[in-house]
């Protein structure tokens, strides 16, 4: 049997699967996810995954695996083909990062230590999609490879009330912070294809997480002192306001996409090491950012309003949080600035 994920991972062989598991006595098998928890870092379930091409319908209710809500499944299914070899695109930043996170340079660096041949055949080759799918497609014909589903979403965002009743200057600072805004909303962040149906989700997650991450230290953020240009949050007050942004607990997420997004818009922002912590001690080694040791800092550059910019967005963000609670964090990714024209 040779069945292949819709990104390119082998079901046929992987230990999360129908497949393997059905040769193997119950202790081989309680082995078997013990070496792959020490290989991948995850420990695969009892009830096995009945694969992702498996329609909806015929997946129990109780399964945990397939993920129903992947988007590269979802994407696949609405462009009518089998996997990703067949689609124009291919491969997109989407299935990059899931059909090409795991391969043997990738677990042998997390492992620190080269690994056996048996056990790469049996715990990453299996995860290897991105170049099995690029075998699959070398076989086909240019005309078996098709467009694939194309989204169609509108941007929302607020335009900037002109008739704000602050000092030129407070104006300016507060006009600067909503080109900000504006300018991360209409940005791709670094995808290409961001109109194919994966991508544009991905580019949604995506400005979500920049976005409040910028909320996180715009409305709970300090200035260090007086004469500070960073506003700065501890540990616990990033953790307890990432809201339904989770992936901002994973490091090298925050370090590549996040920080990197924003410093194309000229915002600084940098993980430090509290005293007495080293950087390698910040992260669990699955790459949780560890609840301790750190805080985060940000800062704007002077060519997008420097200082008082910043300060417009930690009033135009608390002002938000006052008035609408938990659900000023929507105004903000709208840039919907009305809220600055009640007086107090
Ligand atoms: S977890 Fe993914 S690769 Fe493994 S069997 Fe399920 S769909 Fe296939
Ligand atoms: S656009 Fe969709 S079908 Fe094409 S490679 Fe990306 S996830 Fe796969």
């Amino acid at each position: 049997m040779n069945l292949v994920s819709k990104c390119g991972i082998a079901c046929s062989t992987c230990p999360w699967g129908p497949y393997p598991r059905n040769t193997m006595t119950a202790k081989d098998f309680d082995q078997y996810r013990n070496n792959a928890k020490r290989i991948l870092g995850y420990m695969p379930i009892k009830t096995p995954c009945p694969t992702c091409q498996t329609p909806n319908s015929k997946i129990p209710a109780a399964s945990k695996l397939p993920n129903l809500r992947c988007l590269i499944r979802q994407c696949v299914d609405k462009s009518g083909i089998a996997n990703c070899a067949y689609c124009k695109r291919f491969p997109c930043d989407t299935v990059k990062a899931t059909g090409g996170a795991w391969h043997r340079k990738s677990i042998e660096e997390r492992l620190g230590t080269p690994i056996s041949e048996e056990e790469y055949h049996m715990f990453v080759e299996p995860f290897e999609g991105i170049s099995r799918l690029m075998t699959i497609r070398a076989t086909f014909r240019s005309e078996e490879i098709v467009e694939p589903a194309i989204a169609h979403i509108k941007t929302e965002i607020a335009g900037f009330p002109e008739n704000l009743p602050f000092p030129k200057d407070e104006k300016a600072s507060f006009k600067a912070v909503h080109k900000l805004l504006t300018t991360i909303k209409e940005s791709p962040l670094g995808l290409r294809d961001p109109d194919t149906f994966a991508q544009q989700r991905t580019l949604e997650n995506r400005r979500a997480h920049v976005l409040r991450f910028l909320w996180i230290l715009g409305c709970y953020g300090k200035f260090e002192n007086d004469k500070g240009v960073y506003l700065v949050v501890d540990t616990n007050t990033y953790e307890a306001n990432r809201g339904s942004e989770k992936t901002l607990a994973i490091w090298s997420f925050v370090k590549n996409t996040v920080f990197n997004a924003l410093s194309e818009f000229g915002v600084r922002a940098e993980r430090v090491a509290l005293k007495g912590f080293k950087e390698e001690e910040l992260a669990t080694g699955t790459g949780y950012m560890r609840s301790r040791g750190w805080q985060m800092k940000m800062s704007f550059d002077e060519e997008i309003g420097g200082k008082p910019a910043l300060e417009a967005l930690q009033t135009y963000t608390r002002k938000l949080e006052e008035k609408y609670g938990k659900k000023a964090f929507q105004h903000f990714s709208d840039a919907d600035m009305q809220v600055l024209l009640i007086k107090k």
